[in-house]
């Protein structure tokens, strides 16, 4: 698939105000209300007050995003978390988080939260 980034609309494209955040992903919002898309939707089926035609194309865009607003998206979701969570379990019960290098900072995280949700295991290791 393909990526494009691709700007989001700030403003209302009928007022000029701010937009509420998008309902639902990959759905760029560019009336800041029903009102507005009415009033737009008007505009457009009478040309004849005004000297251009406008006409709105609405496309589904798939937008990058980096790591850290992956996890800011996860951490939003319970459902996310949990699956997150599962995985990070995989790996411990199959030995991968204690013996790679490269789990070591995920491990230490985990143990981090383990911590904070239970206190009196503190030293008990896996
Ligand atoms: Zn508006």
């Amino acid at each position: 698939m393909q990526t494009l980034s691709v700007g989001v609309p700030e403003s209302c494209a009928a007022c000029g105000g701010p937009l509420p955040p998008p309902a639902q992903l990959c759905r760029t919002r560019i009336w800041c209300s029903d009102r507005c898309r009415r009033d737009a939707y008007t505009r457009r089926q009478s040309p004849a007050q005004s000297a251009a035609e406008v006409r709105v194309v609405e496309r589904v865009v798939v937008q990058e995003h980096g790591l850290a607003e992956c996890a800011h998206r996860v951490a939003l979701s319970p459902v996310a978390c949990m699956n997150v969570l599962r995985e990070l379990r995989r790996l411990a019960e199959a030995g991968t988080l204690q013996s790679s290098p490269k789990w070591q900072r995920p491990r230490l995280a985990v143990e981090a939260l383990v911590d904070v949700l239970h206190p009196t295991s503190r030293g008990r290791r896996w």
